[in-house]
């Protein structure tokens, strides 16, 4: 029986790998089920898997949550330390499905412990990459990436020498503005920037697909995950989403990761990996879909996009700043007191004035120093937002 831990279950990734686990349930015993303030999805899916402990992010809600699996026999635990807690935990497979840089913490227990790590929080590898990467190595541990373009990535490189790999280029749906005129995306509302063409997602990364910075932290999520430079990378607008990624070789030759827009795949491929199990998924029937699409980002559309290559050039801390930075500012627009394309400006507003303050990053790229970037690039990004509304 393999013991399993999902970190973020009651989110959109999470719920998907219940669904599969449940599939299957006499081959897995859940160690520990994390989520955040969805207590009575978190109780109920804990008392049906019989965790061993299911912990919410945030400590006022312990009670409630205590009262909620009373007479279960499943532990109840709250807060950051009680999240690592779970995470560390004995377990063989752990899914890695908080959103934002909270997820990284957790995370690293998790390698800490041993555990194959599904790793569909890209926070993570864009915070602290080579962090995480050397974690992996120095425990023997291993990453299964979990974004669908990374997912497609890793299985086109399978049985291929990475030396090989002259580009890796993953597809963009464009998100939901993708038709829309460039002057009509200052008055986008959460609402609109939150309904995704193809992918149903937790409503933080449908609206990160609108304005690209998703793609962009995929980019640099694959730099650090694949070891490839930046200029390896491309991104390609790809509006019907079968087509998750493409690795293009010295020979010219290109391997194309097909399927339908369902993340239960490149989940399932994560637990089921080495092997292959059948997925309940639905089969591309392409002579009924008859055509695919292509094109290549409009600029000056996508300035998440532009950010993202800075912040590669940059390395070191940037890729922390990076992601808090858009996180407050993301924050920010779903609260309406930033506007669709402001987010962009202030990022690359916050980044520019850290840069002049602290110059190249110095210091070690532990997870002190990228905690403390983290914290420094959200307290930046409030106070430009807080100036440009004065
Ligand atoms: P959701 O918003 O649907 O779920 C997020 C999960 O994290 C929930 O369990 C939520 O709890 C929990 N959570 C929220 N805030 C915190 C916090 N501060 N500390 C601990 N836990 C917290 O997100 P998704 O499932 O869409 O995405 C999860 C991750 O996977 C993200 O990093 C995303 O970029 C990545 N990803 C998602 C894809 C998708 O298809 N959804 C595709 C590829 C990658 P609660 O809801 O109970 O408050």
């Amino acid at each position: 029986m393999r013991r399993v831990t999902i970190l973020g279950a009651t989110g959109s990734i999470g719920q998907n790998t219940i669904d599969l686990i449940d599939r299957n349930a006499e081959g897995y015993q859940v160690v520990a089920l994390t989520g955040g303030r969805n207590l009575a999805q978190l109780a109920r899916d804990a008392i049906r898997l019989e965790a061993e402990v299911a912990v919410t992010a945030h400590d006022d809600l312990l009670d409630d949550l205590r009262a909620a699996l009373a007479g279960s026999g499943v532990e109840a635990a709250a807060g950051a330390e009680a999240l690592k807690e779970a995470a560390a935990r004995p377990a063989d497979w752990v899914m890695s499905a908080i959103v934002g840089a909270a997820g990284l913490p957790p995370g690293l227990a998790a390698l800490e412990q041993g555990a194959t790590l599904a790793l569909a929080n890209k926070e993570t590898l864009v915070a602290a990459g080579a962090l995480v990467m050397d974690m992996a190595r120095q425990h023997n541990g291993t990453i299964l990436p979990v974004d669908s373009e990374h997912s497609a990535v890793f299985q086109a490189l399978a049985g291929e020498d990475i030396a090989s790999v002259e580009r890796v280029i993953l597809t963009a749906s464009g998100g939901a503005f993708r038709d829309w005129p460039m002057e009509k995306l200052c008055s986008a509302t959460p609402e609109q920037a939150a309904t995704h063409p193809n992918w149903d997602m937790g409503q933080r990364i449908t609206i990160d697909s609108a304005s690209m910075f998703n793609k962009a932290l995929e980019v640099i999520e694959a730099k650090e995950f694949f070891g490839l430079a930046p200029d390896q990378i491309e991104v390609l607008i790809h509006p019907e989403s079968m087509v998750h990624a493409l690795v293009g070789h010295v020979d010219g030759g290109i391997m194309a990761h097909l399927g339908a827009p369902d993340m239960r795949h490149a989940i399932g491929y994560a637990l089921h990996w080495p092997a292959r199990a059948p997925l309940p998924v639905e089969r591309l029937d392409l002579a009924k879909l008859g055509q695919l699409t292509f094109r290549a980002p409009e600029p000056g559309r996508y300035p998440a996009l532009e950010l993202a290559r800075r912040v590669m050039e940059r390395g070191g801390l940037a890729g922390a700043a990076f992601n808090a930075a858009k996180e407050r500012a993301l924050d920010a627009f779903i609260a309406r007191r930033i506007g669709f394309t402001e987010m962009a400006e202030v990022v690359a507003r916050s980044l520019d004035r850290l840069d002049a303050r602290l110059g190249p990053a110095k210091g070690r790229f532990d997870l002190d120093n990228i905690l403390q970037m983290d914290h420094l690039a959200r307290c930046e990004a409030d106070k430009v937002m807080a100036e440009r509304q004065q």
